[in-house]
């Protein structure tokens, strides 16, 4: 039976899509970006052990064959683990099946209009994906993939075809940029930009606006905004710098990016014929 390893799911979110949905996070993303809130879904568990001791409520042990086994009913969710893990990891992963997940979503069910794949990166279980949307269709709930824009959908479209829309982040658009930045290629997440807006899939683009860097900033918003049009919203994020990685603040700033600096790129976007691009 397949399982996918999934890293929490938020049973009610207001802020992963249009409505009230059910939010499920899958462990393990493809990219390290420097300015990741959640780097500890980067990585699924190598078992090292470090964190064990570090657990206030005895939550984790290493099991019979020695992996490192997670009590969630003993857990406090203090996050001690976690600050501990050197590998952008988590002791506190589930792996799911299909109608385990669904369980959990049909308990929601009656209050939600839909539900939002997210991570890590949700696409590399993208078989995963295909059969739990077939499942939460048949509940008359529509279906969103919250992506970094790593998975060929052209290439692959079956996901698309049981799924209302894909939520795509454009967080870098200079290959300079985006190697500093991501460090992952940024061809594909170009390359899905364009396709998915042909397929009419593109529910919605997200580019974070870093503080003071004008001409990266304006690169980004300028290429988005001059191919989607109206025809999908254009986030533009302020960065927060509220729970990244250390290295990350020393780099970027200790400083969330000033509201106002934020809606310049928003009425350069609006001016640009991204109509529907708004400030986060
Ligand atoms: S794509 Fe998202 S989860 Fe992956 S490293 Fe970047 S910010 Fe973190
Ligand atoms: S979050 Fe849970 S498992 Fe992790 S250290 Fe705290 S109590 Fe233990
Ligand atoms: S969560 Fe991190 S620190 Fe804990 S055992 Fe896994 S890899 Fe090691």
């Amino acid at each position: 039976m397949k399982r996918a390893p999934v890293n929490k799911i938020i049973p009610f979110s207001n802020v992963d899509g249009p409505g009230n949905r059910t939010s499920v996070f899958f462990q393990g993303c493809p990219f390290d970006c420097l300015f990741c809130h959640n780097p500890e879904t980067i990585h699924l568990c190598c078992d090292c052990g470090a964190c064990v001791d570090q657990c206030p409520a005895k939550a984790l042990r290493r099991d019979a064959e020695g992996r490192v086994a997670w009590d969630s009913g003993l857990c406090v969710q203090c996050d001690a683990c976690i600050r501990r893990c050197p590998h952008d990891a988590s002791p506190k992963i589930r792996w799911m099946t299909v109608e385990e997940v669904l369980g959990e979503i049909r308990r929601s069910a009656p209050y939600i209009g839909g539900v939002t794949t997210s991570g890590g990166e949700c696409t590399l279980r993208n078989d995963f994906l295909i059969e739990l949307f077939t499942e939460v269709q048949k509940l008359g709930k529509t279906c969103l993939i919250d992506s970094n824009g790593s998975f060929d959908f052209e290439a692959d479209p079956r996901v698309l075809a049981v799924c209302d829309g894909v939520m795509l982040d454009v967080k870098a658009v200079s290959p300079a940029w985006n190697d500093w930045l991501i460090s992952y290629p940024r061809d594909q997440v170009l390359k899905n930009l364009d396709y998915l807006l042909e397929a009419g899939k593109l529910q919605e683009v997200r580019t974070v606006i870093f503080p003071d860097r004008d001409a990266e900033n304006e690169t980004t918003v300028r290429y988005v905004a001059e191919r989607i049009g109206d025809r999908c919203d254009y986030k533009i994020i302020r960065y927060r710098p509220y729970g990244v990685r250390e290295r990350c603040q020393k780099v970027l700033g200790e400083y969330e990016t000033d509201a106002a600096y934020a809606q310049r790129f928003a009425d350069l976007a609006q001016s640009l014929g991204a109509g529907r691009a708004f400030v986060v």
